[in-house]
């Protein structure tokens, strides 16, 4: 479809109706990402504060919260004053969703159900200028892939089993001006589908899973095709990205990947820019990284939202980890920077002794075992219990396991107790989950006993 109907036809109405005003907020998010870092913290705190002081007075939740540690909205005088407020986390928002929220009566608020295939799922509740919002910050971001609002997506991601939902998504995705290539079944057949029908579709970009996006990638440079010239760029999303991967797609495709970083709860919280910077939405979140436990700037990723009145989110601990850049982008952008975002698709690893495992040390393992033996074709580590942890790998043709898996091992062991038992599997794919991710790096372990 044309991405000026698209966009004046289908697009803006849908999300009018909806109560979301995307385009009057355009301008001021594309201003918002020349101005100054110290610009950027003066606007930031004075959001801070308000959302602070209408959590206070509207949530029965942040109000007790808030008389429990002594604090009052006027304590927040400067960003740095926000670490008096309690962290709150996923478990707080299933377990009080109702005392969180607060009892509006807009019936023009969204449900959002998140984190269903990585952990316990949320339903929380957003009002429609936060959502317009997050959708502003979005397609700002999309302007520097070249993708600008209304541009056809070829969109690489799950496909929803129930009949009705299906049909809904094939609605949405009709208004948005997209195609739906779903990451369930992936041979060579599916795979030759879906090539031949973005040519026909050309669309403006390719968007969706790394694992997916990257097996694509691969299925095209072992056929010689090529893609159509109207693709600008690819935008990855929702796995983590390797060096492996990035280069794969990229040297595969002839395309910059640019990647996308964000969560249900708070919609997008870094892009990547022509530079290659994860730029963090500073107009819509303030981003905190908790270093407890870890090295100096780097730590868990906290966010407060600056805009969700529906179900405001003060301090909400996402359970992914980043390190914070102290570096300017040269891009000249005075949204501030985040690096090495480990996702949900990772989860945290722990020793025996409950002691945290960064899951960029497994990354590092495997990331050596590619350099010095390049013998596995895909991995996953799983941690079963306490001291067992399986690893499940998919070997090529030069895999020899009394060399590798020692070593795997030693590398291994030198975090975890040496008493540990560690199984190898050999597997001929490794399996999705349920939403079509692929999770790399999986733990077992309830998150309380990881803690
Ligand atoms: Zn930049």
């Amino acid at each position: 479809m044309n991405r000026v109907i698209s966009k004046y036809c289908f697009y803006l109405p849908v999300t009018v109706l909806k109560g979301e005003m995307v385009l009057p907020y355009m301008p001021s998010y594309r201003k918002f990402q020349s101005r100054t870092p110290d610009e950027i913290k003066t606007l930031q705190l004075e959001r801070l504060k308000n959302i602070v002081k209408y959590a206070y007075e509207n949530s029965i939740f942040y109000k007790r919260e808030f008389d429990a540690f002594g604090v009052v909205p006027s304590d927040i005088k400067k960003l740095d004053d926000i670490k008096k407020i309690p962290l709150i986390s996923k478990e707080d928002l299933v377990n009080s969703m109702a005392d969180i929220s607060v009892q509006e009566t807009n019936f023009l608020n969204s449900r959002k159900t998140t984190g269903g295939s990585t952990g316990q799922a949320v339903t929380l509740f957003k009002n429609p200028s936060a959502l317009a919002r997050e959708r502003a910050a979005t397609w700002r971001s999309y302007e520097w892939a070249g993708v600008t609002m209304g541009s056809p997506q070829a969109r690489f991601w799950g496909v929803p089993l129930e009949t009705l939902d299906s049909i809904k998504y094939k609605l949405i995705d009709v208004a948005a001006n997209r195609k739906r290539y779903s990451a369930f079944n992936i041979n060579a057949c599916e795979l030759m589908h879906h090539y031949n029908s973005i040519v026909k579709f050309k669309p403006a970009y390719i968007y969706g899973y790394v694992s997916f996006i990257d097996e694509f990638s691969g299925f095209l440079s072992q056929n010689n095709l090529t893609l159509p010239s109207s693709i600008k760029s690819v935008i990855t999303t929702s796995e983590v990205l390797t060096d492996i991967s990035r280069e794969n797609i990229e040297k595969s495709t002839g395309l910059k990947v640019y990647n996308e970083y964000g969560c249900g709860e708070v919609g997008s919280i870094a892009h990547e820019c022509e530079h290659g910077s994860m730029h963090i939405m500073d107009d819509n979140l303030l981003l905190e990284i908790d270093e407890n436990g870890f090295n100096k700037g780097e730590g868990e990723i906290i966010v407060t939202d600056f805009f969700n009145r529906a179900t405001p989110l003060i301090r909400y601990r996402l359970g992914d980890f980043a390190r914070l850049s102290t570096e300017c982008c040269a891009c000249g952008r005075g949204l501030r920077v985040i690096e090495k975002i480990h996702g949900r698709a990772y989860d945290l690893i722990s020793d025996s002794s409950g002691n945290k495992i960064h899951p960029e040390y497994i990354m590092y393992i495997f990331e050596s075992v590619k350099e010095k033996f390049n013998c596995i074709q895909q991995f996953q580590f799983i941690q079963i219990d306490k001291q067992t942890y399986k690893i499940k790998v998919v070997k090529k043709n030069n895999y020899i396991g009394t060399v590798v898996e020692p070593y795997i091992t030693e590398l291994l062991t030198r975090k975890v107790s040496p008493h540990s038992q560690i199984i190898f599997e050999g597997v001929d794919a490794i399996e999705r989950e349920k939403s079509g991710k692929l999770r790399l790096i999986k733990s077992e372990l309830s998150a309380d006993s990881v803690k």
